[in-house]
């Protein structure tokens, strides 16, 4: 007998073997249990999560001998053929290369003779967003009355490319990306057939390289098999793939949350020189760092993944205040975007990764917020002090003042302009305050525009503030402050959200 390439072999045969579809399963079993068969179906899904495999489950649970019924017995001549993709009830019909608005003309006329020797006759169109404008117009009529023999399934990666009035004639379903947790039992369960020993990070690693989809993780098994023989340890996959290994995955985030930045940059270093792949390493931190986020958010539970990888989120969770991660991933993201366009992926990852680190150093938004909270109830702290402010009697913000300066009297009364830019600290760039700036200040002591936007921060010749009105301005030239700002490139927006 010929080899049978694995994806092929363990092609799910009955609604239970697809793994990860519950929600779609279900509602297919139980719309034959109670006999409401829609005229058409939509399997929409990431390649290899089982699109296919659905649409001729449900061909054999609707043709089978003993059928309609949840459970195809896999045996009689409809199954047999249709598992073989030879039956005359059942046509599969590739949309890639049968587009024309001839090939559905053809299709139209075809489906007015009743089935051979089945109940139905069915027809699975894979990739259908394939099909001309002019294919799917000449399909609308057919589609909304069908014969009562004639059902469509249809299969498709990018249901944005087929016509809204299409898409309303047909039941969809929504197939989604296998988690790696199932994809493992999945494999770990065909090693075991196929007498093959994989080392559990190995399959967690093949999961991960297969994002989601069954057939990719299969084919790789496959190769892998071919590559290792009988036993695959996670050093193979890692070689094969170009993947990044899970441990040096955390070392690396570890490195990051820490705020390390030479390490952080050593060891991207190390994973270039090793020949990995950037796109993909950064694919994997933005999983790791999303599970850390959940972990820290919403507990173990809510996680999908297997017991190493829950183990991982907990211990780096310990590492990094959620706020603060949550704005990481946001750079990932945005670096996501910017990769493919990137001359050095290297230089892209590294630039990403640094401001990653600087992110888990600066002081973070709720206590930015918190100072301000306590700066326009007019508290004085310690510019340098992270600990939580003290309430203080309500007092116009235009009365804080810094430590290293004699305290004001807390009063609501005009101030004289007292300070000389001599006492601001040398991190602040602005010119001394002008005698202009002085003068267009208002005189009174009305409380300061707290709610007001502050100008972008990078304006590094703004105008200097006098210093007895202790405006957003003025908070803005905190070091700390200042230089978070700096890091949201000036944007507001970005320091709002
Ligand atoms: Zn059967």
């Amino acid at each position: 007998m010929p080899y049978e390439v694995l994806a092929r072999k363990w092609r799910p045969q009955q609604f239970e073997d697809v793994v990860g579809q519950d929600h779609v399963t279900r509602t297919l079993r139980n719309a034959i249990a109670q006999k409401r068969l829609a005229n058409a179906y939509l399997f929409v899904g990431p390649r290899g999560t089982g699109k296919t495999s659905l649409a001729r489950i449900f061909a054999k649970a609707l043709n089978c001998a003993t059928g309609p019924t949840e459970h195809p017995c896999g045996k009689c001549d409809a199954c047999r053929e249709i598992a073989a993709g030879n039956s005359l009830d059942v046509l599969e019909i590739d949309g890639a290369s049968n587009n024309g608005v001839d090939q559905v003309r053809d299709l139209r006329d075809s489906v007015k003779y009743t089935p051979v020797n089945a109940p139905y006759k069915i027809y699975i169109i894979d990739e259908v967003h394939m099909l001309s404008p002019a294919a799917f117009n000449a399909l609308l009529k057919t589609l909304e009355e069908p014969p009562p023999h004639v059902k469509f399934f249809f299969a498709t990666t990018e249901p944005q490319k087929i016509l809204t009035t299409i898409i309303s004639r047909c039941q969809r379903f929504d197939l989604r990306r296998i988690p790696s947790a199932l994809l493992v039992e999945r494999l770990e369960l065909i090693a075991r057939d196929e007498g093959v020993t994989v080392e559990r990070d190995a399959l967690l690693a093949i999961a991960r390289g297969a994002d989601g989809g069954m057939r990719d993780a299969e084919s790789a098994l496959d190769q892998l098999i071919a590559f290792c023989g009988a036993k695959i340890a996670e050093a193979d996959v890692l070689v094969v793939f170009g993947l990044v290994g899970r441990q040096a995955l955390d070392e690396l985030a570890a490195a990051v949350f820490r705020g390390d930045v030479p390490e952080t940059i050593r060891r991207v270093g190390e994973l270039d020189k090793s020949g990995k792949d950037m796109t993909r390493l950064l694919v994997d931190l933005m999983e790791l760092f999303r599970n850390v986020l959940i972990y820290a958010h919403a507990g173990e539970n809510a996680l999908e993944v297997l017991e190493t990888q829950a183990e991982s989120a907990k211990q780096l969770s310990a590492q990094i205040a959620p706020d603060r991660l949550l704005r990481m991933v946001d750079l990932l993201v945005q670096a996501e975007e910017r990769m493919r366009y990137a001359l050095s992926r290297r230089t892209m990852m590294e630039m990403t990764l640094i401001r990653c680190a600087r992110m888990s150093q600066i002081v973070s938004l709720d206590e930015l917020v918190r100072r301000v909270e306590a700066l326009s109830a007019g508290v004085v702290e310690d510019a340098g002090a992270s600990s939580d402010y003290a309430a203080a009697p309500a007092v116009p913000p235009a009365a804080v003042a810094e430590a290293p300066l004699p305290k004001r009297p807390a009063v609501a009364a005009p101030r004289p302009v007292s300070h000389t830019p001599a006492a601001l600290p040398s991190e602040r760039r602005g010119p001394p305050a002008t005698a202009q700036a002085k003068a267009g200040a208002p005189a009174s002591a009305s409380p300061a525009p707290t709610a007001s936007a502050p100008p972008p921060a990078k304006s590094s010749d703004a105008p200097a503030f006098p210093r007895e009105r202790r405006t957003m301005q003025d908070w803005i030239r905190e070091p700390a402050v200042h230089k978070t700002l700096e890091m949201f490139n000036g944007s507001i927006a970005d320091v709002q959200g």
